[in-house]
């Protein structure tokens, strides 16, 4: 046994540093949970996926409506338009996500789907308290608008606005 090997990110001798290859490199322990932890972090921004976790109440904190919540594969959890799928093709790259047989949400990322599937997309899209989607396809700009008109018309939203708290089957 030779001297531990030296943390890339705090430069300290440390005995749990493991080489965790390109581009991280060896890491201790500490340092490796923090940089999944911004890993996480980051993809949760780019996915829109950093809903409130439960207990708290699936809420857009924007437009404080109820939303569809589903915990996504790296500890976090997203905000999913209720009830609404599309074809896959219609929703803007990055955003398309489906429901695994675990009940946990998954984002399709870029890759080419079959025809005929449905995704689901984040409220984020459409929430009425973000601009109005010039460069999303009509569809969303209507959602938006319904969105929008929900939210104007103040009407609390209550849960029969959103029937059936189980994930929605979408075939
Ligand atoms: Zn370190
Ligand atoms: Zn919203």
């Amino acid at each position: 046994m030779g001297d531990p090997l030296r943390c890339r990110a705090c430069r300290r001798p440390d005995p749990t540093t493991v080489d965790h290859d390109i581009p991280f490199g060896p890491q201790c322990a500490r340092c490796w949970a923090g940089a999944e932890i911004r890993c996480a972090n980051r993809q949760a921004l780019d996915e829109y996926a950093a809903a409130p976790p439960p207990p708290a109440e699936p809420r857009c904190r924007h437009c404080e409506t109820l939303q569809d919540r589903y915990e996504t594969g790296y500890d976090r959890w997203v905000l999913l338009e209720p009830g609404t799928a599309l074809p896959w093709h219609l929703i803007p790259l990055g955003h398309r996500w489906t429901l695994a047989g675990d009940g946990k949400a998954v984002n399709l990322g870029t890759r080419r789907l079959p025809g005929g599937v449905r995704c689901r997309f984040p409220h984020a899209l459409v929430c009425p308290c973000d601009e109005q989607p010039e460069v999303l396809r009509p569809f969303f700009t209507a959602l938006w608008e319904e969105d929008e008109h929900r939210y104007r018309s103040h009407r609390p939203p209550g849960i029969d606005d959103f029937p059936g708290t189980d994930p929605p089957a979408y075939g």
